[in-house]
């Protein structure tokens, strides 16, 4: 059993049914990357594992227990950890503050912005940012606003603020969709640091292919809302069903 089993999911939108049959098993302590061509239904199935969509039929099980019917902050609660397709960062906050912000409501259960000037002087909340801060190799950038850094370095700062909650799971859609080759390569080598160093299981939803290679080890392909084949990258480079349907062959 893996540690995320998705089985038989449907989902439609109006006439268009996105997911169909949607079946998954993620492995803990594995990279799984599920990929598949524009409009696949990849970021209807990630939006259907954290509780902003609710599918029409199936199950998804994560550890065991049912996440279906809870909202998006009970699933987090539960270990579940998403990064989005966009940077999700304060821009006009300090990097330490944005980093704060998470490990303030990790304690205490929520946050409000206005909250911030006392929360800053709250030891045990900026030791634990700038610990956060040190493990993403971003505590030189401490100061700097958030909106003034690259595209990889704000993703980075996102990655840490989703791991300062301490997820089993953490599911990434397109994270380096955007971004130049060299902050790319830098998020793989982020990656695989996080990989290493912790105890979790990481989906990642991707359309670069250097970037796919170079991390999973179990590779699910989407075609029109349902699982093409899945197995290890070896097999999914030669296999000529995705050639065909994914690579344009
Ligand atoms: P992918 O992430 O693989 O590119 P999506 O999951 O975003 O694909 O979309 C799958 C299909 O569902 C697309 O045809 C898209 O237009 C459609 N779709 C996604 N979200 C919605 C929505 N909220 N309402 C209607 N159609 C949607
Ligand atoms: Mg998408």
């Amino acid at each position: 059993m893996g540690i995320l089993e998705v089985k038989n999911v449907g989902k439609r939108f109006g006439g268009l049914q996105a997911l169909s049959d949607v079946n998954l098993s993620v492995a803990e302590n594995t990279v799984h990357a599920i990929i598949g061509p524009n409009g696949a239904g990849k970021s209807t199935l990630l939006n259907c594992l954290v509780g902003k969509l609710i599918p029409d039929s199936g199950s998804v099980m994560f550890d065991g227990q049912s996440v279906l019917g809870r909202a998006p902050y009970e699933i987090n609660q539960m270990g579940i950890s998403r990064v989005f397709q966009t940077p999700e960062i304060f821009g006009d906050l300090t990097v330490l503050e944005n980093m704060m912000i998470p490990c303030f409501a990790k304690r205490d259960g929520a946050f409000e912005l206005n909250a911030l000037p006392s929360v800053s002087q709250q030891k045990d909340v900026v030791d634990q940012a700038m610990h956060m801060l040190e493990e993403m190799r971003m505590a030189d950038k401490r100061h700097m606003h958030a909106a003034a850094m690259s595209r990889g370095d704000k993703r980075r700062l996102e990655i840490g603020m989703c791991l300062s909650q301490e997820p089993r799971l953490l599911l990434l859609d397109e994270p380096t969709a955007g971004m130049a080759r060299a902050d790319t390569n830098n998020t793989i080598d982020l990656l695989k640091q996080i990989k290493q160093e912790r105890d979790i299981t990481i989906a990642i939803i991707e359309h670069d292919m250097h970037v796919v290679f170079s991390l999973a080890e179990r590779i699910t392909v989407l075609a029109q809302g349902t699982p093409l084949v899945e197995d290890t990258p070896e097999n999914i480079k030669g296999h000529p069903k995705v050639r065909e349907a994914y690579l344009g062959e």
